[in-house]
Formats: C-alpha cells, structure tokens, sequence
C-alpha cells in the first residue's frame, strides 16, 4: 500500500530503526578492503569474535563458556534453527510458552519435533509458572524454549522465576533453548535481564542465543550465535558447514567492534525505547476495547484487543485488516503468535509516527 502511494504507519518492525552505530560501520568498511577478510575463514567464526563472545557472555548473562563452546551464525534464526536440528529427534516435544515468536514452532517443525504451546495471560503478565510447564511434560518432553525479554510481549523473568524454572528443567531432564537477544533491552533501571542459564544452579542442558541485531540496530548484518555443550555445538557447526559456511567476515568484524567497542548507543537507543514505551501505553490505554499491560522489556507491546471485537471485525486478524485499510495503520495480529484477541506494535519507529499512527488507531477506536 505504502508502494502504491497509500500514507501507511507501521508498527510491524521487528527491528529498531535506528542506524548501526558509526564506529561500527568504520570497522567493516576498513574490514572489507583487508583480503584476508576476502576468503573462506573457520566455520565456527573468528577465533576474536568467540574469544569477545565469550567475555560479552560473562559481563551479560553472567555465564562463563569457553571458545569451543561458541558457534557464530547467519543471524539468532540461524542458531535456532541449529539448536533444535542437533538436538531434537523426530516425535520430540518442545514446550512453548505463547504468545511466542514465529520462527521457533517452523524451527521446531523442520527438525521433526512438536511445538506444545503453555498459554500464558495478561493477567499473569505472560508469564509461564513451574505449574503450566508441569501440566504439559510428557515422557516425550525434550526441550523448554524460554525468551526474556520476549518477542512479542515484551515481558521479562526475575531472577527468582527463571531459577525456579530452570531448576524444573534441570530436574525433569528437559533441555532449555534461552533466547537472549533482547537482554539489553530492559528498562525500569536494569541493565540485562536475568539469564536462567545463569541464575539456575548445574543448568547443563542449556543452549544460549545472542547476538548483534537489536541491541547495536544491526537486524541486517546477519550475526548472531549459539553456545552449548561442547557436542551440541559440534554437531551444529557440522550442519553449518554443510550448510552456509563461515557467516561473512565483514559482518564478523562489524560485531567484533560492537561488543568490543564503546556501549553508549545501546544506552542512548534503550532511552529512545523507553521514552516510546512509555508514551505508546499512556496513549493506548485511552483506546475504547484496549487493555494494555505496560512491557518491561524488548521493544513492542501486545494489548488485547478483545473489547473491540464483534460483528465487524471477528478477531484481531480481521481487526489489522481493516486498521490497515481504514486507517492506514499497519499492526501484526496474535494470531501469528499463537495468542488470538491481542495485537502486537513495535515501537521501534520515530516518535511522530508513533503518535500520529496511535491517534488514528484512537480515532477508529474511539476514545475512553
Ligand atoms: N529471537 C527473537 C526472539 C527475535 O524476535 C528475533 C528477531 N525478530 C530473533 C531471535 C532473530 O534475530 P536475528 O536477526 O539475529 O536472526
């Protein structure tokens, strides 16, 4: 629509919108006119980018892994992907805590597992409790996928729930996949979130995903990774290289400089976030048929739009529809994260359009 001339606002992005940091973008350009950076490198990643992965491990999740232990991939989808292809085994059950994030039921699905969804609510902040995972264990659960700050909630684990969840896995031989990517990206004054492979005492069975794209806006550098137990990672680099090979050498560099080098912009982005957050619920909480939990982390919201819906628009499916057409504003609905009534919206967009696109949603809306 946009394309075609339309004045569309969207909140879809799953990226922030800022660009990669300058001092980054030094590094590839210098990177790029440096041959040896023109050929085939080591599958598993640059031996500086493992060692820094390492050291940026221990200051964020607070877990110390060795270099063996890390495998630098084409994005976090690609270590995903890789995580569940070693670990799971045709007829394999996956605990999934819903709302969830697209890739992991596909990811899950491709290995030849099966994603059992744990419901969560508002109400409970999003949250699973060790009471919903053990309600879902079967003798065939293999693996929790667990995410703080979560894609598209938003909702983050103290410390103390993540414990006890982890020592819940740890104690029924459950494997625990924990997203990280959006660790960085809390607000009410912490610095990351709690990592449960840290927090949990002899959490073993547990593959750690990171990477570059959302804390340093570098959603298109391709980077990321996976770190696990030593036979874990070794039968994901062999996929890997039979695969895609070594991940471009130039982005490598790129995220060598961004974990190395200076951290004020994910500080000054984090700010812009929190700034939108914070106008984007005290917006939308004067929505007729809204409820909006405020986030505590990663960069959407994912209000429930139950209130709003009857004979003209079903389900929030039909709801985005006709936002889109009616008013231009364009939102992803909780359909595609298992978590119908609700829709999500990032705020990773400049504040103008951010407050020109939630008046034309209060418009339709009408108001409180
Ligand atoms: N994990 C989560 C929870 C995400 O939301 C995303 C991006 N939408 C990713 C991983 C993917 O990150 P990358 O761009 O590094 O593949």
């Amino acid at each position: 629509m946009a394309a075609a001339g339309r004045d569309v606002i969207s909140f879809g992005a799953g990226e922030p919108d800022f660009p990669t940091p300058d001092h980054v973008v030094a590094a590839a350009v210098r990177a790029a006119g440096d041959p040896s950076n023109h050929h085939y490198t080591a599958n598993v990643g640059l031996p500086p980018l493992r060692a820094a992965i390492a050291q940026y491990t221990k200051t964020h999740s607070g877990v110390d892994v060795g270099d063996s232990q890390i495998l630098v991939t084409n994005g976090a989808k690609q270590a995903i992907f890789q995580a569940f292809a070693a670990l799971l085994d045709p007829g394999d059950e996956v605990l999934l805590p819903a709302p969830h994030w697209v890739t992991y039921p596909s990811g899950i699905e491709l290995a030849g597992g099966i994603s059992v969804s744990v419901p969560t609510d508002m109400e409970g902040g999003f949250k699973v409790t060790v009471g919903d995972l053990e309600s879902h264990l079967t003798a065939k659960t293999k693996l929790l996928v667990f995410v703080s700050p979560s894609n598209p909630t938003g909702a983050v684990y103290t410390a103390a729930e993540a414990a006890a969840i982890g020592e819940w896995a740890r104690d029924n031989d459950v494997w625990v996949l924990t997203d990280e990517i959006y660790q960085r990206l809390v607000y009410d004054g912490e610095d990351t979130a709690p990592s449960i492979a840290a927090v949990t005492r002899g959490l073993d069975d547990v593959v750690l995903i990171n990477g570059v794209a959302k804390s340093f806006a570098m959603t298109g550098w391709r980077v990321g990774w996976m770190i696990g137990p030593d036979d874990v990672v070794a039968a994901a680099a062999r996929h890997q290289s039979h695969a895609t090979g070594n991940v471009n050498n130039v982005a490598q560099i790129a995220a060598l400089e961004a974990i190395t080098g200076p951290q004020d912009s994910v500080a000054t982005m984090r700010e812009a976030f929190d700034k939108r957050r914070q106008t984007m619920v005290s917006m939308l909480s004067q929505a007729r048929g809204v409820t909006c939990a405020e986030p505590a982390g990663a960069f959407y919201v994912f209000p429930g739009v139950e209130g709003l819906l009857g004979e003209a628009h079903p389900n929030s499916a039909a709801l985005a529809e006709s936002l889109l057409e009616e008013a231009g504003v364009a939102v992803v609905p909780g359909e595609s994260f298992g978590a119908p009534g609700h829709v999500r919206l990032s705020y990773a967009l400049s504040d103008s359009d951010l407050e020109q696109g939630v008046t034309r949603m209060l418009d339709m809306f009408g108001r409180l």
